[in-house]
């Protein structure tokens, strides 16, 4: 696809080689906006040194909410997982990094928030499975597959990190 081109053939020695850079899709679901959480976690994404190439507060159709997690389909809470997604907006988001898919897992927590570690998003933010306010991808592929499911053609943006030379070496 012609917008994950990346265009950093000025400036290379500032950036990774494109080959580790991973892309994730992360959302602060409707219990994240609506509890006021989106700059608190958003801000850890961009503290840590990852970059935002998409964003956006988004209504999630039902059908798009079943798609995302299809995965889940044959479990008893399926329907409450779709109802709860779809409750409200969510803000969907696009990173990039070297190794940004793993450690925006570890960055979130556990599923569980009373299992999540405190430092977590889930272990400092939540209380419940049902209500722990962000998602992360669990795989590269799936990172990508998800930013292709929430993000039209035109929504991200391809960008120069200037934090990079001060981030990696
Ligand atoms: P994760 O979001 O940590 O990758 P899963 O992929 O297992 O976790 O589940 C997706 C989402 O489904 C969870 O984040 C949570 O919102 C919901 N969920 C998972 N398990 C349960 C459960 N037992 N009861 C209610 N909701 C659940």
């Amino acid at each position: 696809r012609t917008r994950r081109n990346k265009t950093h053939i000025f400036l290379p020695h500032l950036v990774a080689s494109m080959e580790e850079v991973e892309e994730t899709y992360i959302m602060i679901k409707p219990d994240g906006v609506q509890r006021g959480l989106v700059g608190e976690i958003i801000s850890r994404f961009e503290r840590k040194g990852f970059k935002l190439t998409g964003l956006k507060l988004f209504q999630c159709p039902k059908e798009l909410a079943e798609e995302h997690y299809k995965d889940l389909k044959t479990k008893p809470f399926f329907p409450k997982l779709i109802e709860y997604i779809t409750s409200g907006p969510v803000v969907c988001m696009a990173w990039e990094g070297v190794g940004v898919v793993a450690s925006a897992r570890k960055l979130i927590g556990a599923t569980n928030p009373l299992q999540a570690e405190p430092g977590t998003i889930r272990g400092d933010l939540a209380v419940q499975t049902g209500r722990n306010v962000v998602h992360g991808s669990d795989s590269p592929e799936n990172g990508k597959r998800e930013i292709d499911l929430w993000f039209k053609e035109g929504e991200l943006c391809q960008w120069v990190h200037v934090q990079a030379p001060w981030l990696r070496e």
